[in-house]
């Protein structure tokens, strides 16, 4: 089969990425930036500003960005000449976002050497979210933010409806709502945006699509680590805030999304917004019936002995790791479908997957034949190996009678279009040059998401508050099997 095509150079730009020597930097955006220059995608012209208080000049970074270059990039697709080239794009400005004073420092930098007075100008917030109004304020007053200018904010924006209200407004007072990115790196994924292709990009699906020949939808994003190092961001996010909000929701929106008119434009975003905005709302009530927080207690993980959240945190805590819920999408196409959403930390295994539960036949035609007949289930596999599963039902080879077997057509990326599969960064970082807002989250999809989880925030603010205990290593707490039992279904447990 055909490896993948050539990637088309952007212009040139100067990408400035506030916490350059962080965390997501070094892991992150820059091998993704190394990834799209190895394949030709950086001009000459293209800079790259790590900022950071650190005292480090452009030497030092260089050597920190190689090193992490070799930590982060496998093996196979380092070359040193594409090293040379990737590190001699690298600037490093030290400078307290915070200090009004150090800000003629970047300001000179950019304005020093750049491919041109216009050049585009991109300004990554890999930042802690408290930083990014006052960002914004300040590249207005040392004025780089210019109709050439992109700002990318980093999730989380905002812990709630008001907190991110302000983060938008702050951010929105200097940039408009075209300029500002905030990247959701699942909707980089290759298999989301095929599960787009797939549905708009041929015809046999769309008629099915729908509560007429849908049973029920089931999403799972899991992770079989702990938090970490992450432990005391994730006591004071949880899941819900951390996944569910922004990754899970938006997961729905494809999956459940009416055909766009185009696919790169607004009409995207506006697609996705309408089935966020038709979420089915929630009372405390329905919180209580159709929510499970879970959070895990020590086990087994990937056959070691794993610590409980509490100890890995070191205290107790009711923020939970686990969230299993029960939502429909309240519109003509959906209506009385379930959406069965999951996700968890140290879980059994690390997987992302949608599954589309189709009826089961309208009239059984086969009464006498032996096997199982079972209903068709397309599975999206987000995370690792990407590809696409339908189960279907077939009949075995072989005389006397018919007996049925369940046999799988298979998509795998990796088997059918060969090569690596790039990682969402590549993809996204690349639209934020291109100006290309179609993957990113607009800021009334993040607030209608922060609105349609409020009722559970604040449901699970209450002091008697206690997520249910899972063993690390499991599929999460009992109560998450219960409530798809209740509806005579369980969860597809991936393969
Ligand atoms: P990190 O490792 O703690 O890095 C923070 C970066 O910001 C460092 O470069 C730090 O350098 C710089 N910084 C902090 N305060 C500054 C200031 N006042 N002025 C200038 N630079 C400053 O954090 P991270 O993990 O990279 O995460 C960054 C943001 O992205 C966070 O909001 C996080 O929630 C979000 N995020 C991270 C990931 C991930 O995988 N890491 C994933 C999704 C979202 P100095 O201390 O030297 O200034």
């Amino acid at each position: 089969m055909n490896g993948p095509t050539a990637a088309t150079p952007v212009e040139p730009c100067d990408f400035t990425v506030f916490g350059g020597t962080g965390d997501l930097a070094l892991r992150k955006l820059l091998p993704a930036l190394y990834l799209r220059d190895r394949d030709g995608q950086l001009p000459d012209g293209f800079r790259i500003i790590g900022v950071s208080r650190a005292e480090v000049d452009d030497e030092g970074y260089r050597s920190m960005v190689e090193d992490a270059l070799s930590e982060h990039v496998a093996a196979d697709e380092l070359t040193d000449d594409v090293v040379r080239r990737l590190v001699g794009r690298l600037h490093h400005v030290t400078l307290d976002v915070e200090d009004v004073s150090d800000w003629h420092r970047l300001h000179d930098r950019l304005k020093d050497g750049a491919a041109s007075e216009d050049v585009i100008r991109v300004f990554y917030l890999a930042v802690a979210p408290a930083l990014f109004g006052p960002i914004c304020e300040h590249l207005d007053q040392v004025g780089l933010a210019t109709d050439r200018s992109r700002v990318v904010l980093e999730k989380p924006i905002g812990t709630d409806l008001d907190t991110a209200r302000t983060v938008n407004e702050a951010v929105g007072r200097v940039f408009d709502e075209s300029h500002i990115f905030r990247i959701d790196h699942y909707l980089g994924k290759e298999s989301v945006q095929n599960l787009l292709v797939t549905r708009f990009a041929n015809t046999f699906l769309e008629p099915l699509w729908n509560s007429r020949w849908v049973d029920h939808v089931q999403i799972t994003v899991s992770e079989s680590l702990g938090v970490g190092e992450r432990g005391s961001y994730y006591d004071r996010s949880g899941a819900l805030r951390d996944m569910v909000q922004n990754h899970l929701l938006q997961l729905v929106c494809l999956v459940a999304m009416e055909p766009p008119t185009y696919v790169d434009r607004e009409t995207v975003r506006d697609e996705k917004l309408k089935v966020l905005q038709a979420l089915r709302p929630l009372t405390p009530e329905l919180v209580d019936r159709d929510i499970v927080a879970g959070q895990y207690a020590a086990g087994l993980c990937d056959g070691a002995p794993a610590p409980s959240y509490a100890a890995e945190v070191g205290h107790e805590s009711s923020t939970e790791t686990y969230v299993a819920m029960r939502t429909e999408v309240q519109n003509w196409r959906w209506a009385g479908v379930p959406f069965y959403l999951r996700t968890g930390k140290r879980m059994a295994e690390r997987v992302s997957e949608i599954v589309v539960v189709f009826k089961e036949p309208p009239h059984p035609m086969f009464p006498h034949s032996e096997g199982p007949t079972e209903p068709n289930r397309l599975h999206i596999r987000v995370q690792p190996d990407e590809g696409m599963r339908l189960h279907m039902t077939a009949k075995e080879p072989g005389p006397g009678g018919i007996r049925l077997r369940p046999v799988s057509l298979d998509l795998s990326y990796a088997a059918a279009f060969g090569g690596r599969s790039p990682d969402a960064y590549e993809r996204l970082l690349m639209d934020v040059v291109r100006g290309n807002t179609t993957l990113f989250m607009r800021r009334d999809e993040v607030e209608a998401a922060w609105a349609w989880v409020a009722p559970i925030l604040d449901r699970w603010s209450r002091p008697t508050h206690r997520p249910r205990r899972y063993p690390a290593g499991t599929h999460g707490p009992v109560a998450a099997a219960t409530l798809l039992e209740r509806d005579g279904r369980s969860w597809q447990e991936t393969e």
